[in-house]
């Protein structure tokens, strides 16, 4: 049983890590992005309770947050293990986290700052079939249109450079904590993000210590 949480802030290509490594090992991607984008394309309850509390201005609270991941958890539906994505997000749902499950190890993805400020102002998305394209790893054969289904090529309206500026400043005074509190329990490893994806996930399994026990 392999149990991880993936950290990294917005366009380190954590998602991607995660899908690779759960491919591998045949752990399951606990995504709490995907888990709220699920349940809101399915108008579940949790999704009307979510909507009303951000249609009145507030946030979701920690209590929440962290009872969609008990309750996904608790599914158990994965057999060889997991991978925790999005989850904890502060120090308070870090503890909570470290009292009632036992984990095996963080990957903490480091991209610089700059870096992420220049791959996600460079993200575009299509307005007809909602392919995503990036100007650097994946430019569309022809500016600004879908090599797919021709349509004009458009960027999410959080994608500016003020938006980026405040998700970094808001991630980095949010997972210091945690990070403190995990690397207090030798939890921590962290990989360059910087390098091409098949290197990245390289080296985090060699880091977790999989590549030598499976081959
Ligand atoms: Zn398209």
């Amino acid at each position: 049983m392999r149990k991880y949480i993936i950290m990294g802030v917005q366009g380190c290509g954590k998602g991607t890590q995660a899908k690779l490594l759960c491919q591998a090992y045949d752990l399951v991607h606990i995504s709490v992005g995907d888990i709220f984008r699920w349940n809101i394309a399915h108008h579940t309850k949790l999704a009307a309770r979510v909507q009303r509390i951000i249609s009145r201005g507030e946030l979701v609270s920690d209590e929440i947050v962290a009872e969609i991941v008990q309750r996904r958890l608790s599914e158990h539906d994965w057999n060889y293990g997991y991978i925790l994505d999005g989850f904890p997000r502060n120090a308070a749902q870090a503890e909570f986290f470290l009292e009632s499950y036992d984990i095996d190890a963080v990957i903490q993805i480091v991209v610089p700052d700059e870096v992420v400020r220049e791959r996600v102002l460079s993200r575009r998305l299509c307005s007809g079939c909602g392919l995503d394209y990036n100007l650097i790893f994946h430019r569309p054969r022809v500016d600004d249109i879908c090599d797919v289904c021709g349509a004009p090529l458009t960027q999410r309206p959080d994608d500016t450079p003020g938006a980026v500026a405040d998700r970094l400043r808001t991630y980095h005074e949010k997972t210091a904590p945690i990070l403190d509190l995990f690397r207090r329990k030798e939890l921590v490893l962290e990989v360059d993000g910087m390098q091409p994806a098949e290197a990245v996930q390289q080296e985090i399994q060699t880091q977790l210590g999989l590549k030598s026990s499976w081959r």
